[in-house]
């Protein structure tokens, strides 16, 4: 670690070669092939810096100017640079629809259409009929209204973009009646009272946090009610003395009253769910069925596709969001339609939906097939975190994630770490999350009761060969 004199330093600095000279070199010429002649010269420059500060401080090494090491260095630090940030992981957090970590898996249909919009030009706003300009909403929204039992449908970039532009479009400068009870955030700074306000629509709150009477929603409609909405709850459940006004009492009130009634779902699934045991979530067809004139839901969350909002309901409604220009400005790509399109017509064929839709056939897995998965990751995951941890396959319960029912729901299995020892491991187990989140593909689980739990919920044959595979050292 001494210092050089100034005589060998000026001695080891000689000894740094020409970029010109490096760069003419023939163990370059690869590397400028592949990376182009800017990135390297960048690259090569940065390493003959790193080099000539580690001189100052005598601890670099001659050797590492010739052509053959410089290159590893340059070949490396090109490498890390151009590596995605947007990296796969591992999921075994126990939460399906995790928002953090991309939501809803999409199917290969929706993959393959996702590949051909991006590289083959498709009629996105053409119409192949007449020739003429089209409506992208058009592609998508006969298959929308045919699962959902609504007149007409339109597509925005996700359901708050659905919120915020129903209320901008049908409430600026009128009111909007909501209980209480439903004035709910949903987490990244969605909150139903900044939106409101967003769009210039007048929140009007009734009833209470918990309890709310159709005769305050009744009381509260004047000349300047511009809409009835209900919003689900998603994300928490009041329990006790409770009372909400369901869809059977406020659309007859919305309809005596000449006033139309929202509902943001959320979730929103097409189909109900408690046919394969899964919690009972209210459908998109049933809100239009009970009679709500609007429903606005998203497309990534128990629907099973990409990130997109959904937006159904009366025709005149629906046209007059889409005439509004934040609709120009929340509109959904090609990418989105191209994926969203499969997805529903999985729909088509419900009997099938478990076995082809990502989403359900996860939110399916039954515990048994996941504990047989436990105990062929369970050798390899032992051998790779060493002696210091004991792994132990256990049951646990998954989550469906995304504000369905934030409670855990689903009966999973998975691989608990703890330390060896026994002693409680907070630091180690820390250190050992720190280092599955660090392999090639990061492991994500999550640290509960002393213990660090990989949900294998979410492991799939493809992925369970490729943690094995990593957790033996070759990813
Ligand atoms: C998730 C959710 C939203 C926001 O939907 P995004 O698609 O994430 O924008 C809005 N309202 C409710 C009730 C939700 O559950």
């Amino acid at each position: 670690m001494s210092d050089v004199s100034g005589a060998e330093l000026r001695a080891l600095m000689a000894r740094v070669p020409s970029v010109e000279k490096i760069m003419a070199s023939a163990e370059f010429a690869a590397l400028l092939g592949e990376y182009g002649r800017t990135q390297v010269l960048g690259a090569v420059r940065r390493a003959l810096d790193n080099w000539r500060i580690s001189a100052q401080s005598g601890e670099a090494s001659v050797s590492a100017l010739d052509t053959t090491p410089l290159r590893a260095t340059v070949e490396a630090a090109l490498r890390r640079r151009n590596e995605s940030r947007l990296r796969s992981v591992f999921n075994l957090t126990g939460t399906v629809l995790h928002t953090n970590l991309g939501r809803a898996l999409l199917p290969d249909e929706a993959v393959h259409a996702v590949v051909k919009a991006l590289t083959q030009p498709v009629n996105l706003e053409f119409d192949l009929g007449t020739g003429k300009r089209g409506d992208r909403d058009d592609l998508i929204d006969e298959l929308i209204c045919e699962l959902t039992g609504a007149e007409a449908a339109t597509v925005v970039n996700n359901n708050a973009a659905a919120v915020l532009l129903t209320l901008s479009a049908l409430a600026s400068r009128k009111e909007v009646i909501v209980s209480r009870g439903e004035l709910v955030e949903i987490g990244g700074a969605f909150r139903i009272p900044d939106i409101m306000s967003r769009a210039g629509a007048k929140l009007r709150e009734v009833g209470t946090t918990n309890r709310t009477h159709l005769k305050d929603y009744a009381e509260a409609i004047g000349p300047n009610t511009a809409l009835l909405m209900k919003v689900h709850a998603s994300n928490y459940a009041i329990n006790g003395f409770t009372k909400e006004v369901g869809l059977d009492e406020l659309a007859p009130l919305g309809r005596a009253r000449g006033v139309a009634v929202a509902v943001d779902l959320g979730s929103g699934t097409l189909v109900d769910l408690s046919q394969w045991g899964l919690p009972r979530e209210p459908t998109v067809r049933e809100t239009i069925e009970a009679g709500a004139d609007l429903v606005t839901f998203s497309g990534d969350k128990l629907l099973g596709g990409p990130q997109a909002g959904l937006i159904v309901g009366r025709r005149d409604l629906v046209a007059k969001i889409k005439k509004h220009p934040l609709k120009r400005a929340l509109r959904v790509g090609k990418l989105t339609l191209a994926a969203l399109e499969p997805v529903l017509q999985l729909y088509r064929a419900p009997e099938k939906l478990t076995e082809r839709l990502t989403t359900l056939r996860l939110l399916t897995r039954p515990a048994d097939d996941i504990r047989v998965v436990a105990e062929r990751v369970l050798p390899a995951l032992q051998r790779a975190v060493g002696e210091r941890y004991t792994v132990v396959a256990e049951p646990m319960f998954s989550q469906i994630g995304s504000g369905a029912l934030p409670v855990d729901v689903l009966p999973s299995h998975g691989l608990v770490i703890r330390t060896a020892d026994g002693k409680r491991g907070g630091r180690h187990l820390l250190a050992l999350e720190k280092l599955l989140r660090e392999m090639p593909r990061p492991v994500i689980g999550r640290i509960a009761d002393d213990a660090l739990r990989l949900d294998l919920r979410c492991l799939e044959a493809a992925d369970e060969a490729q943690l094995i595979a990593q957790l033996q050292g070759n990813p």
